[in-house]
């Protein structure tokens, strides 16, 4: 029988005692509070859909399958920000409910602003709590090239310089896990976003999701994904490598099971975290050790 020993965590050197400098944790010093998103779809459409830069999109990408189910996005905004309300206080159960207007977040391209709309957003950050998330995906042109992104990786280092040190807090996203890149290519993303200037990062494994073009290719000729353990030591070995000042806001993504070809981890949100967290434990290691000491990085 398998024995599960369960690790102790504690010992790291993040707020209280994390291994990974987490973005919940800084929600809460900043606001004194426990913090919700509630998410809304503001219904614009995708220059890379509607033939602005391209057509087609990303080849990863069904909005379906990133999009809450909670969200409508035919519904007007403030009804969307009133069910967001109502799933968070069934979902956490809270009695008291205080709503705050306490910021912003955008989810965006780096080739969606400009010098205008970034003055926009600084002037509102002189009020309120506000982030701007510039997809990336990957470091490495040939992968945006083969994806379909419609910019490459300068595009969102000219974006992050130019809204870096004007009171906006920056986001990244990036997807480990393409078939094509090697595993040394993924941890030198770690480098390579370690000295943007970053505040917060997401990190999503690579889902194959159904309608999309890469759900086809996936469909016609399956390709390797990555495994659970896989990922996990993958992650504990990119956090190694990133920059401790980086906060962490997500380590893994999730899909909905209908939608998703793979891969089928079989494990919910929770045990993924609690997996990850254990392997840092046992490991006895934590965001930062290795950052700036791997040649090449940082
Ligand atoms: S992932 Fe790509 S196609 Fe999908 S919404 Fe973002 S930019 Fe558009």
């Amino acid at each position: 029988m398998e024995t599960q020993l369960e690790l102790a965590g504690g010992a790291g050197p993040f707020a209280g005692g994390a291994r990974y400098n987490g973005y919940g944790a800084f929600l809460r010093e900043r606001f004194g509070c426990r913090v919700y998103k509630v998410i809304v779809d503001a219904g614009f459409t995708c220059p890379n859909r509607d033939g602005t830069v391209a057509i087609g999109g990303c080849t990863y990408c069904n909005n379906d399958s990133f999009r809450p189910q909670a969200v409508n996005r035919l519904k007007p905004i403030p009804e969307q920000v009133r069910t967001g309300i109502t799933y968070l206080k069934r979902r956490y159960r809270a009695q008291k409910f205080v709503v705050y207007f306490l910021g912003l977040a955008v989810g965006t391209r780096p080739d969606c602003v400009n010098p205008e709309k970034i003055s926009w957003f600084e002037r509102l950050a002189r009020q309120y709590f506000v982030t701007l998330e510039y997809g990336l995906e990957s470091v490495h042109d040939r992968t945006l090239e083969r994806i379909n992104r419609g910019h490459d990786f300068q595009c969102w280092l000219d974006a992050v310089h130019s809204t870096r040190n004007r009171g906006i807090y920056l986001c990244a996203h990036l997807i480990l896990g393409f078939p094509w890149e090697s595993r040394d290519e993924w941890l030198a993303m770690a480098d390579t976003v370690s000295s943007a200037g970053l505040d917060f990062l997401k990190l999503h494994h690579l889902h194959v999701v159904r309608h999309t073009a890469l759900g086809r290719d996936y469909l016609k000729q399956p390709f390797p994904l990555l495994g659970y353990q896989e990922y996990i030591d993958l992650v504990v070995d990119f956090l190694e490598r990133l920059n401790p000042e980086i906060r962490i806001e997500r380590l893994f993504g999730l899909a909905p099971e209908d939608q998703l070809l793979g891969p089928h981890w079989g494990r919910t949100k929770a045990e993924i975290q609690h997996d990850i967290e254990q392997a840092l434990v046992r490991r006895n290691t934590h965001q930062g050790r290795f950052y700036g000491r791997i040649e090449g990085g940082g």
